[in-house]
């Protein structure tokens, strides 16, 4: 006789996975599931000792160690000791591309009406700093904030002058698409040591042709090499957005990152929102995105075996979730939810959202996300009536569909997600595009991790080894 501890279990084609509330997870035959709850598992099986050891079951009421559990929990919530850490200020929405899936709503280069005013910026930073959380990120986007320098010199001296005081481990980053990045704007960067994270969309066809310029991708190579000259190497980073043209080009994309000196790639879907949320068949592009996921994942496994280090960042922080005792950071997948509780963004007009896309979608009108503006009190934005409502629907653990889920531990809330997918803030899983492919993703990384352990299991343990610095 033994008892049941809490476990969650999926079917994986003829196999059953069966995962425990801190992450661990067993691949099982089919029916063993049934047999567990059934208490017809014997003593005499291997299998008995497996589920005893990795807290499936139990021989007593509590388990002898459950202290050790609870500190393998409380590890991997420990995100949650710092409160919010990303805190995005939005200094115009003022730019100078032109991209088709543009998500942030841009506005002409010379409309200064966009530009943040130094007054709300300044409250903003006020903000930054009453977060409980020592290190925070300051990361500053637009529209294209290096089009405002005036203002992005203004909140980096601002926030060294004040941190003398509150002595915070501040990490400042440049959200640029590169492609008129400035001496100045290179000046500064060197001068407060500013990441630029850019924007790379694949090779120079596909970047231009996401980016509605012809001259597009040659400025931001440019952009790229020219930052990298003065800042370093690891200082620049970049992004890319899997638009529907990118969908039938995976290699290529990979190998433009390659041929461009990057050992990574975050291979990002398109979200809802802003000019994104016209395209017209969401089920379609997702069920086509996850497909283009595992062409890309495979192709660049094939790299590693042939010697080429080379990761994908969103399977890496999946492994470090479904491999390692540790969170990962990501507010994408995390319970509770990555809005507010790690990241906060204040709007070029003053406002404070919940996320970044809260504020995209307020520039089509629709204030849901809205949490106050930088001249209210902090405890009225962070703790107030719209960030108490959320509370109630962003963890995993309590909303349906996600809380019977085996993939609940690896995976994520996103309450505005659901809101602008579904015009529900609760959501719907098994219509929710965020589920279908976070769910594809994390099957097909775990059916790799137990069909192919061997070939696999080796290229992962070393991208987590890289991330675990
Ligand atoms: S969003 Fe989907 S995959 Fe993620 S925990 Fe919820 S039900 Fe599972």
């Amino acid at each position: 006789m033994y008892y049941l501890l809490p476990f969650r279990f999926e079917r994986l084609k003829d196999k059953e996975i069966i995962v425990n509330e801190v992450g661990d997870y067993l691949i099982t035959d089919k029916n063993t599931v049934d047999r567990i709850v059934s208490r017809k598992i014997s003593p005499d099986e291997e299998l008995y000792k497996d589920l005893i050891t990795s807290f499936f079951i139990s021989e007593t009421v509590v388990p002898p160690l459950i202290d050790n559990y609870a500190t393998r929990l409380r590890t991997k919530k420990s995100f949650m000791d710092g409160y919010t850490s990303l805190h995005i200020f939005v200094l115009t929405l003022r730019c100078n591309q032109n991209c088709h899936y543009c998500q942030a709503s841009a506005k002409e280069h010379n409309a200064l009406q966009y530009d943040m005013k130094k007054e709300d910026l300044s409250r903003a930073i006020d903000l930054m700093f009453k977060s409980p959380s020592h290190s925070v990120t300051m990361e500053f986007q637009g529209g294209e904030p290096t089009l405002t320098p005036d203002l992005l010199t203004y909140a980096v001296q601002e926030a060294e002058t004040r941190n003398k005081l509150y002595k915070k481990q501040i990490t400042y980053v440049l959200c640029t698409n590169s492609v008129s990045l400035s001496d100045r704007v290179i000046n500064i960067c060197n001068e407060y040591r500013i990441l630029i994270s850019t924007s790379l969309d694949g090779p120079e066809f596909l970047h231009n042709r996401n980016r509605g310029k012809t001259d597009s991708y040659q400025k931001v190579v440019a952009g790229i090499t020219k930052a990298r000259t003065v800042l370093g190497e690891d200082r620049v980073s970049a992004l890319m957005t899997t638009s529907e043209y990118s969908l039938d080009y995976p290699a290529e994309i990979i190998n433009s990152y390659l041929e461009n000196g990057f050992h990574s790639i975050f291979l990002r879907p398109l979200n809802p929102y802003g000019l994104a949320a016209e395209n017209d068949d969401w089920d379609l592009y997702f069920d086509r995105f996850v497909e283009f996921y595992k062409r890309s994942l495979e192709y660049i496994i094939q790299l590693n075996k042939e010697g080429t280090f080379f990761i994908e960042e969103f399977a890496a922080l999946l492994l470090r979730k479904i491999l390692t005792p540790f969170p990962n950071g990501f507010v994408d997948l995390q319970s509770p939810s990555g809005i507010i509780n790690g990241v906060i963004v204040y709007n070029y007009d003053g406002y404070v959202y919940a996320s970044d896309e809260s504020r995209m979608l307020a520039e089509y009108n629709d204030y849901s996300f809205r949490l106050g503006h930088v001249s209210d009190k902090y405890e009225n934005i962070f703790y107030g009536r719209k960030a108490q409502e959320l509370a109630q629907i962003w963890i995993t653990e309590g909303i349906a569909g996600c809380s019977d889920c085996a993939f609940q531990s690896y995976c994520g809330a996103d309450p505005v997600r659901n809101y602008s997918t579904q015009g529900d803030s609760y959501g719907f899983r098994p219509t929710s595009s965020f589920c279908k492919k976070h769910k594809s993703i994390i099957s097909y990384i775990i059916s790799l991790l137990t069909e192919r352990e061997d070939e696999v299991l080796p290229i992962f343990k070393k991208w987590l080894r890289r991330n675990e610095g």
